[in-house]
Parts: structure tokens; C-alpha cells; sequence
């Protein structure tokens, strides 16, 4: 492709782009294709000869997007929200164009200072300790693993990267039953094994029970294991339940382990100063993460990962073959050894563009509007008396169910499941659901980029109706 046709085809992509933008609500939001459908339209072979570049537009079109799931609509409220916005797609335009690897401060020196500066204005926007430092990295599942590492070394001082495991103490990792399953994920491929990931029951609230923490690290000490790491979580992802983090860190504090913190989703909230009892106890948090790529209106991938002591972090990834020595070594920040994968995208720079384009005031308006969302719904559904609220409404999560009188809890179950799918597979809402106390719970988030109160409202409608209209 010459530079004269991309310049051509680039501006036709813009068009369809925005194009997409005002007409995302008109498709089904979640995709009604059936599996392989996709798949069996894409060529078998790969082509031999070049194509015009206008036959990919086309099977954009016809193929593709007939397959795909409207995360951008404003109708999209299920899962957490994963947002895209113009100002980071066009960031995302600029970091391609550049497609420069940012694995060393050398191999793109811009790249590897923004991203310390953009740490630090998030860091601040986020009103954690100014000792923090941050990293990006590609996924909250990612920066997870990376503390357990780092968790694992600190308590067997460098043991498991050095000789293995032949050696060490049973290490054990602490985190609530409602946590997310990258810890799982985590426990399990560091090594430690899935075994030793320690559920510890929830309050009523669906928050981590600090007494039942306090008892379990006592009976495993008593009995010989080492208690390397407690994940505490800020907005699960069931319920976003908001782990109580003084106590939980004055334990990890006396019993010298370490304390990570997920608020994957929530940890947009904190931009907002009356969210910040959220990290009360913050200072006793050893590393944290949130992402920018669920709320905050920066597309995937994009998780802001901190660490209070990033020496301990760097110890515990760095390598320094021949081929990466640099003169600059040890004055900068080499992002690599910071992660896991040697690669690394120049990702700083669509959060640059988000958060100047939005301006930090912008940035809490939109989110204070979508909390408030969440509890205009939870009063609409509170005031019916066939529905039932089934966890507390902490951020921009409503947790429901349809509940019509005497029914017993597997019929219910399998009521609401029904309804799920009907409001699903009419392609004009998308939701998820998860079980709180053995119950099928439906699942509303009010946090896409676009979403309004409007929406919010037909949404509720539907539900309503199609809950009345629908029988197991
Ligand atoms: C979404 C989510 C994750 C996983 O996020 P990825 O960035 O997709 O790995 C982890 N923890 C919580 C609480 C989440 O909600």
C-alpha cells in the first residue's frame, strides 16, 4: 500500500468509525451468531495475490461485524464495562502508526517518561501514597501474577527464582470467596498451587470477613506454612463488595505479608475524593491496580499497576542478557523488567489523551453520573414489589431479581435465568449474571462510556416486562 492510498483509505476508516460511533445502539448489542458461523465465511487459504484494500472494508461489513459484541453501546451493561472513547481511539491510531517497542527507556525515551508521568498523575487522581510507583501493564491478570511473584520472592528472600521450590516453606495467598479468578490463575501458575490459595468467607455484604483472615493465617502458621500474600479486593466482580482494608493490613502487617489490592473496575471511583474510604488503611497496601481499560474510558489494554517498593518488583523480574545493556542503565526506568513480556506498547499515550480530553473534572462527571445512574436504578427496581435487590448498591452495580410470589428458590433460579437469556437474545440489552447466596442474580452495570439515564430507563422497562411476560 502506497502512503497516498493509506492516506485515502485511512480517511474512509475515520468516516466508518464515527460513523460507527452514532449508530452503535441500532445493532443487537450482544451478537446472535451461532458458533463457526463466523469461521465459515473467512477463506480457507490465504489470498496469493494482493487485494484492494476495499475488500476488507466490505467483509468488515458483511463478515465481521455481524459478529461481534457491542461493548461500546450505550445499551451494554453487563459484565464490567470495558469503554473505549474518540480521544483514546485516536491516541490508539498514533501509537500504531509509531508501532514503537518501549521495552527499554532507550528504544523510545518519550514513551518510557510519559508513562512515568502519566503514573504519577493517576497515582495522585487516585489519592494513593506518593511513595507508590506505577507501571502499566496489559491486564489486571497480569499485574495479579506479577505481585504474587514478587510476593513469593520477598518472603523466601529470592528462593524460587534462584534454586526453585526444592527448598522453600509451603507459601499460602490469602483472598475473599468473592474474589476475581485471576488470583486463582495467579496462585496456580506461580507455583504455589491452586491448593494453597486460601478462600476466606464473606459478611453479608459479600466483603472479606477480617476475623476469619485473622484465624486462618494463625492456623497455618501453627501448622508450618509461611503466609506469603493476602489479595484484598475493592469492588468485587460479582457485587463490587468493597474488602475492609485497615483490618485486613494491620494483619498482614504484624504477620509480615504481603498485601495486594484488585480494584479493577472500582479503582476509577477513587478519582472521585467522596470514593476514598474505599482504601482507608491504604498504607499498608504493598501493591495495587485498577484499570484504566474498564471505566475510565481508555480501550483495552490498559491496567495502572503500583508497587511501594519497586525495587523489590524490579528484583524480581529483571534479566540483563548482552544484547539489552544500555548507558543509561540504572538512571531510567526500563519498563521491562517492571512485567512479564519483554515487548511492550507505547500504551501511555491514549491515557495522555483521555485525561487531558476530558479534563480531570470531566473525568468525575461522567463517573459520578453513572453511580448516580445506579442508584436511580435501584430505586426503580426497589419500588416494585415482584423484584428484589440482592446486594448492596456500592458503586455502578445494581444486583436484582424477578421475584414473583410463591415460588420456591430452583424455580426462581431458573426463572431468572430464563429472563436473562430472553433480554439477551432480543438483542436490544445486554446482561450478566452472577449467584449471591446460592441465588441466580441479575447483574446491571451503569458504566459504558455513553450510557444516560434514558437508557437506563428502557432498559428497566424491558426487564420488567419481559420478566411479567415470561414463565419456566
Ligand atoms: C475484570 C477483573 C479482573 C481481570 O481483569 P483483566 O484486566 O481482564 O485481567 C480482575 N479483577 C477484578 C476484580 C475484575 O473485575
Amino acid at each position: 500500500m502506497t502512503t497516498d492510498e493509506f492516506r485515502k483509505y485511512a480517511h474512509d476508516l475515520v468516516e466508518w468509525i464515527a460513523g460507527y460511533f452514532e449508530n452503535v445502539e441500532n445493532y443487537p448489542v450482544k451478537s446472535q451468531v451461532k458458533p463457526g458461523e463466523i469461521f465459515d465465511r473467512i477463506p480457507g487459504k490465504a489470498p496469493l495475490l494482493p487485494e484492494p484494500f476495499e475488500n476488507l472494508i466490505r467483509d468488515l461489513d458483511e463478515i465481521i461485524m455481524p459478529g461481534i459484541t457491542h461493548w461500546q453501546s450505550p445499551d451494554f451493561f453487563a459484565y464490567f464495562p470495558s469503554n473505549s472513547s474518540p480521544p483514546s481511539v485516536l491516541a490508539e491510531m498514533i501509537t500504531a502508526a509509531l508501532g514503537a517497542q518501549c521495552m527499554n527507556w532507550e528504544t523510545s525515551p518519550a514513551a518510557a517518561e510519559l508513562e512515568e508521568k502519566m503514573m504519577i498523575w493517576l497515582r495522585d487522581l487516585t489519592g494513593l501514597p506518593e511513595n507508590f510507583e506505577g507501571v502499566i501493564q496489559d491486564s489486571a491478570s497480569s499485574a495479579t501474577l506479577a505481585a504474587i511473584l514478587t510476593a513469593r520472592e520477598k518472603s523466601t528472600d529470592y528462593l524460587i527464582n534462584n534454586t526453585g521450590f526444592k527448598n522453600s516453606p509451603q507459601l499460602r495467598v490469602y483472598c475473599s470467596e468473592q474474589a476475581h479468578s485471576s488470583v486463582e490463575k495467579a496462585v496456580k501458575i506461580s507455583g504455589i498451587g491452586r491448593s494453597n490459595l486460601v478462600r476466606i468467607p464473606v459478611r453479608n455484604d459479600f466483603s472479606m470477613d477480617p476475623a476469619k483472615l485473622e484465624t486462618a493465617v494463625s492456623e497455618d502458621i501453627r501448622n508450618g506454612y509461611l503466609p506469603c500474600c493476602v489479595v484484598a479486593t475493592i469492588g468485587t466482580t460479582g457485587t463490587t463488595a468493597v474488602d475492609p482494608l485497615r483490618p485486613v493490613g494491620e494483619i498482614c502487617r504484624k504477620n509480615n505479608i504481603w498485601l495486594h489490592v484488585d480494584a479493577a473496575m472500582a479503582g476509577t471511583a477513587l478519582l472521585l475524593p467522596e470514593f476514598r474510604w474505599m482504601t482507608d488503611g491504604k498504607e499498608y497496601i504493598d501493591s495495587f491496580l485498577f484499570n484504566p481499560h474498564k471505566w475510565m474510558f481508555t480501550n483495552f489494554d490498559c491496567t495502572a499497576y503500583f508497587i511501594k517498593d519497586a525495587a523489590r518488583l524490579i528484583k524480581t523480574f529483571e534479566i540483563l542478557p548482552e544484547y539489552l545493556k544500555t548507558r543509561t542503565r540504572g538512571c531510567v526506568n526500563d519498563y521491562r523488567d517492571w512485567g512479564i513480556p519483554l515487548g511492550r506498547r507505547f500504551r501511555a499515550l491514549k491515557l495522555w489523551s483521555v485525561i487531558r480530553s476530558y479534563g480531570v473534572e470531566g473525568l468525575q462527571d461522567k463517573i459520578r453520573q453513572h453511580i448516580r445512574f445506579a442508584s436511580e436504578l435501584e430505586e426503580m427496581i426497589r419500588e416494585e414489589k415482584d423484584f428484589e435487590i440482592l446486594a448492596p448498591v456500592v458503586i455502578n452495580v445494581v444486583c436484582f431479581r424477578y421475584k414473583p410470589e410463591g415460588m420456591d428458590e430452583d424455580s426462581l433460579n431458573k426463572l431468572n435465568e430464563k429472563l436473562n437469556h430472553a433480554l439477551n437474545d432480543s438483542g436490544k440489552i445486554y446482561l450478566s449474571h452472577t449467584v449471591t447466596a446460592g441465588k441466580y442474580t441479575l447483574r446491571m452495570v451503569t458504566g459504558q462510556t455513553n450510557v444516560t439515564l434514558a437508557h437506563v430507563r428502557k432498559a428497566w422497562e424491558l426487564i420488567r416486562n419481559t420478566a411479567r411476560n415470561i414463565t419456566v
